[in-house]
């Protein structure tokens, strides 16, 4: 481990889902309200018949193969469900959303050392409702939701995007996100070091090339004390591919 000294960087890009907001537990609450309320079928096939629909229709979405629309009316189309309860679940992924425990204090320490921007896809109406919901937006410089901006991860052009809004260079930030294929794809395209957030904690065998893993991280108060200081965490790897959403 070297001494620490002076990071590089100015700029930290954070991800919203599943990096500040428990998306797994929030998901999970907005989904047992879901069957709840319109499904008489048992609830864990339930939750195994829409995570084995809404896994694919991600991936459709990063690759372009859908649009943001087609995925949050097909995914519950394939459920036998129409618009109101896709609209319901949008509505309450927003009321059930939930920061990981560090997540405020960390953001709050790390805004007073470096230039923060929230860079997340989704649902806009839901992002923004999340954002209100877990009073986070006051910490960041910046919020860009990715299709406000015609844009999807893992497109390099949403970083280039907001580090324009910031003026800021790809060489002075860096990407921190819980998804290696989205986050740490966006990172690839845009020259931007990136930050693995592996709450799991057990980085897999490779098999996505070209991620510019800088550093790995189980939590983001972890952030704060590597990257502020910029003590030696490098790992040099790629990481496994994920295929939670955005
Ligand atoms: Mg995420």
């Amino acid at each position: 481990m070297s001494s620490a000294r002076e990071s590089r960087y100015r700029v930290l890009l954070v991800d919203l889902d599943g990096t500040l907001i428990d998306y797994a537990r929030t998901e999970d609450s907005a989904l047992r309200e879901i069957h709840r309320r319109f499904f008489r079928s048992g609830l864990r096939s339930f939750l195994r018949d829409f995570h084995a629909v809404n896994g694919p229709l991600w991936a459709a979405y990063r690759e372009h193969r859908i649009d943001l629309e087609e995925l949050r009316l097909e995914r519950w189309a394939r459920m036998g469900a129409g618009t109101a309860v896709a609209s319901a679940f949008e509505d309450a992924l927003g009321r059930h959303a939930v920061l990981f425990p560090e997540a405020r204090e960390a953001l709050r320490l790390l805004s007073r050392r470096f230039r923060l921007a929230l860079v997340t896809d989704g649902l806009p109406a839901v992002q923004r409702v999340k954002l209100r919901r877990t009073r986070i937006e006051r910490f960041f410089q910046r919020v860009v939701i990715a299709p406000e901006a015609g844009l999807r991860k893992p497109d390099g052009a949403l970083l280039h995007h907001t580090l324009s809004l910031l003026e800021a260079k790809p060489d002075d930030s860096l990407m921190v996100g819980d998804s290696v294929v989205s986050d740490g794809g966006c990172a690839r395209e845009a020259g931007v070091d990136f930050c693995w957030v592996d709450r799991a904690g057990g980085a897999r065998p490779p098999d996505v090339s070209g991620i510019p893993v800088r550093w790995i991280v189980t939590d983001l108060g972890v952030i704060w004390w590597s990257v502020s200081t910029d003590v030696s965490m490098n790992v040099s790897t790629d990481v496994a591919v994920d295929d939670a959403p955005a």
